[in-house]
């Protein structure tokens, strides 16, 4: 058996290169651990290879006995709210995809809301609304060891953040957060939380509420000692609760937000200032063209692809794009074995499609002009990021811009090309 691994981008690893925080280098290190993988001699990695753009869903499944699908969720949700498409209102996954270095991020977009962002609301309280305000509060110094792209430090560096208000619509006893995550912020330097007391229930203990519950107001109640005048020369990050956003405000860009309790049938509203305003409400699938999705996932059994609600043949998926945007790198992991016990039951008992008319993909893709990126270009890439990171006594710097890393990936390893990148200066 061999197994073609197929990106779209020209670097592997998706959601540990373009989605795990990058003040998270222990989970991010999983990369070597999937390199392995990529290393294995049955294993072929194809990047720069758009399923829907270079070939088709048609074409592949022509190509292989089996395809498998792990493309996840990268759309976003929306709160559909007046005000939301304004300069400075961004969704979590631009902000993440930015300061993890994607080359599709809309940078511009990105920067020239933090240029201005003093005051920033993040709304959700689940653990990537944790992780976009622990990456906005962090101090440079911080963040200097991490491997963002040196444009990410400089604009995070240059930020004025003072305050982060994180916004729950329900009680910090729903929260989607997990402990330990919520503890790190507490340890962030020079930023104190803050909680108001009447945001907590009454109620406490691991009966009533579940222990992640219960061991997240454990630490949320520590917080409600802190003050406001202590956070004079730092950043002030405030949890709060029960509220949910009404609109956006401002004219030209984001001014505040609107705010209504949730606890009480007041129609009173409250207006937090803000210059940046992130929605971190969950992700979005979105299907590739050839396989839809309905409700952000494809419709499947056990992972087997459904269409038209019967099972096709030869097509698999795992992931968030088959159960939904939750979970952690774990609870993928375990999904993808699942995944895969199915798909070798099914070769064992002749359930793939037989007769394929099989063709080399990288043939394919080239004969159509297309450079796909293999394992050689990858270490390339990989080199020449580990080089400019050495540079500055780090493990390694993210190149950002796809000209970048097509450059990098288009020649052998050698001193020439360890040159910055351009984009990265
Ligand atoms: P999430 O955990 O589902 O959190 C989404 C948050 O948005 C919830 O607080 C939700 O509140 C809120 N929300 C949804 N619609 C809203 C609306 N219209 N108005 C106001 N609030 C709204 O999703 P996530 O934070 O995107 O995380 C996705 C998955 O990745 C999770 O399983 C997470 O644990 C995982 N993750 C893990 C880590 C880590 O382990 N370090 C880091 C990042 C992500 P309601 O509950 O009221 O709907």
């Amino acid at each position: 058996m061999v197994v073609d691994l197929l990106d779209r981008l020209p670097a592997p690893f998706g959601l540990v290169r373009y989605g795990v925080a990058p003040d998270h280098p222990k989970m991010r290190g999983l990369s070597t651990t999937l390199q392995k993988t990529l290393d294995h001699p049955r294993v072929r990695f194809v990047g720069n290879v758009g399923i829907g753009e270079t070939i088709s869903v048609e074409e592949l499944r022509e190509s292989y006995d089996a395809v498998l699908y792990t493309f996840g969720a990268a759309g976003d949700r929306r709160l559909g709210i007046e005000g939301e498409e304004l300069p400075g209102s961004l969704a979590a996954v631009e902000v993440v995809s930015w300061y993890c270095g994607w080359p599709d991020a809309d940078r511009e977009r990105v920067e020239d809301a933090l240029r201005r962002a003093r005051d920033v609301v993040v709304i959700g309280v689940g653990n990537v609304a944790l992780d976009v305000a622990r990456v906005l509060a962090r101090t440079s110094e911080e963040l200097e060891p991490t491997v963002m792209p040196r444009h990410v430090m400089d604009t995070l560096a240059n930020a004025p953040v003072r305050r982060i208000t994180v916004l729950g619509r329900r009680g910090p006893e729903a929260a989607t957060f997990t402990t330990p995550e919520l503890r790190e912020l507490g340890t962030v330097r020079d930023v104190r939380v803050r909680v108001d007391e009447e945001d907590l229930p009454e109620v406490e203990g691991d009966d009533l509420l579940g222990k992640v519950a219960a061991r997240n107001l454990a630490v949320l109640r520590e917080w409600t000692a802190n003050s406001e005048d202590q956070a004079a020369h730092g950043v002030e990050v405030q949890l709060r609760f029960h509220r949910r956003p009404l609109r956006i405000l401002g004219e030209e860009q984001v001014e505040g937000v609107e705010v209504q309790s949730t606890r009480n049938t007041s129609e009173e509203t409250e207006i937090i200032p803000a210059d940046l305003v992130v929605r971190a409400i969950g992700y979005r699938g979105q299907g590739l063209p050839g396989l839809p999705v309905r409700a952000g996932v494809v419709e499947n059994q056990d992972g087997r692809v459904l269409r038209d609600g019967h099972v096709s043949p030869g097509e698999y998926v795992a992931g968030w794009i088959k159960r939904g945007p939750t979970g952690v790198v774990g609870t993928n992991k375990k999904d993808a074995r699942e995944t895969v016990a199915v798909l070798l039951a099914d070769a064992e008992t002749g359930r793939l499609p037989a007769g394929r008319e099989r063709r080399d993909l990288v043939e394919l893709v080239r004969s159509r002009g297309a450079h796909p990126v293999l394992l050689t270009h990858w270490k390339a890439i990989d080199a020449l990021e580990v080089a400019l990171g050495q540079a500055e006594g780090r493990e390694r710097l993210t190149v950002h811009e796809w000209g970048d890393l097509l450059a990098a990936g288009s020649n052998e390893i050698s001193g020439e090309n360890l040159q910055r990148p351009s984009t990265t200066s």
